[in-house]
């Protein structure tokens, strides 16, 4: 058997704290574009999502 760590395959988890976001009840994302490209970081929650920035 061959486990990937794609993240896809998990579903989509906080980038802060790891928790699923299928179980988050108010999850954010936040984007922006990164040299002409467009990133984006998910959260579960916007406190996650503050910690994450500072
Ligand atoms: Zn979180």
């Amino acid at each position: 058997m061959t486990e990937t760590m794609d993240e896809a395959s998990n579903g989509p988890r906080c980038r802060e704290c790891d928790d699923d976001l299928a179980d988050a009840t108010l999850p954010r994302t936040l984007t922006w574009i990164e040299d002409g490209t467009v990133v984006s970081r998910r959260f579960c929650s916007d406190e996650c999502l503050e910690a994450w920035r500072s």
